[in-house]
């Protein structure tokens, strides 16, 4: 790969895979990570994962599939203009979703719950164990053997206390280090994404309305700038233009804020990444503006009654779920049975974290439902 700074990740300073492969041929050591995810069942199953809005509430809503596809674009631009691998940020991206539950958060938070005695459930943690150890997929491994790169960047929290059972990969939170340059900017992709689709998918399900969002600094701002230019403009066309504007912004800040600080902390290699704060980031002024529309987000969007109410029942299928199997592991598919003795509850975490939000409810009515079939 051309044009890659000296302090990237590459093929040649790749800590490389747990298990020894051959080296890919026509395509990089990144590339053919990207790969594996995106041929991964759990990558299919994002499909049907709730981000905010669960799946049935209408076709033109972000699932985590288009979520992640969203944020490896805006990863992998912004990691061109950085001179960062490209392939690397990708894979992160489309793989950073891979352990959530169904239902969103309220799924993450009741599974959490319920796993509360057998070590706790961190989506974070889930998605490395997905690509660590459940696809099923190679005849000499478990799991997809990424590189320790792309496993590190999936990993973007873990408890310390986790962190000590994860070998290399959990070092650098117990030594209080920082990922690679790659594997911060896929966090800021991330960000991006979901701030600027919950302003359009949160319009789109009339739970917020123009009026407040003029509220919101970032929004106001770039909607005057789009009226002024197109006075005539109005409806859907209105919005996306002012998102479009607002995530070319935040890029563009990103992008110019991230290269002064590697600039002044003297940054040569990967070694300099490593053990220096954090290096990429927006300025201040764009990081309040970013701060102010998360808040307004979370008390008018994730908090809004409607969004609630489903929450609500995410958790309740979610609870009576784990009840029902821990209470009788019989109940299990024959295939998670044979896992419990293996792995324990966390068996039964790894069932209901890999359901779709549509397979999850279907499992509740065939538990509970009288005149179901099982
Ligand atoms: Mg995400």
């Amino acid at each position: 790969m051309s044009n890659l700074a000296s302090y990237a990740v590459s093929d040649c300073n790749t800590r490389g895979r747990v298990y020894n492969e051959v080296p890919p041929t026509g395509r990089s050591e990144f590339q053919r990570d990207r790969d594996r995810i995106i041929h991964s069942k759990a990558f299919r199953r994002l499909e049907y994962k709730t981000q905010v809005f669960v799946n049935h509430e209408g076709d033109l809503f972000r699932t985590r599939l288009t979520h992640s596809l969203e944020v490896a674009q805006i990863g992998r631009s912004i990691a061109r203009n950085l001179g960062l691998n490209e392939d690397l940020v990708e894979a992160i991206t489309l793989a950073h979703d891979l352990g959530h539950t169904p239902f969103g958060h309220a799924g993450q938070d009741a599974l959490n719950q319920c796993m509360k005695e057998h070590g706790g459930f961190e989506h974070n943690l889930q998605s490395l164990r997905v690509v660590d150890i459940l696809e099923e997929r190679y005849a000499a491994f478990d799991g997809l053997n990424l590189c320790f790169e792309t496993r590190a960047g999936i990993l973007k929290h873990v408890s310390k206390k986790n962190a000590r059972t994860l070998g290399a990969v959990g070092e650098r939170f117990i030594q209080n280090q920082r990922p690679s340059l790659e594997a911060q900017l896929a966090n800021f992709a991330d960000e991006i994404a979901y701030n600027n689709h919950d302003v359009d998918d949160g319009l789109r399900s009339g739970l917020i309305d123009l009026e407040q969002l003029q509220q919101v600094g970032i929004f106001s701002r770039h909607w005057q700038v789009v009226t002024q230019k197109y006075p005539t403009l109005t409806g859907r066309r209105l919005v996306h233009e002012t998102v479009r504007a607002m995530i070319n912004t935040v890029a563009t800040d990103l992008t110019e804020h991230s290269t002064q600080n590697i600039k002044t902390a003297q940054i040569n290699d990967l070694t300099d990444v490593y053990t220096a704060p954090t290096l990429i980031g927006f300025s201040p002024g764009i990081k309040k503006e970013q701060q102010e529309l998360k808040k307004f987000l979370n008390e008018n969007l994730y908090l809004h009654f409607r969004v609630m109410r489903m929450s609500n029942k995410a958790s309740h299928i979610i609870q009576r779920l784990f009840d029902a199997f821990s209470s009788n592991v019989r109940l299990l598919p024959n295939k998670h049975q044979q896992k419990f003795k293996h792995y324990g509850y966390q068996a039964i975490a790894d069932y209901i974290a890999g359901m779709t939000d549509r397979y999850a409810i279907k499992e509740y009515q065939r538990l509970f439902a009288i005149g179901q079939s099982d």
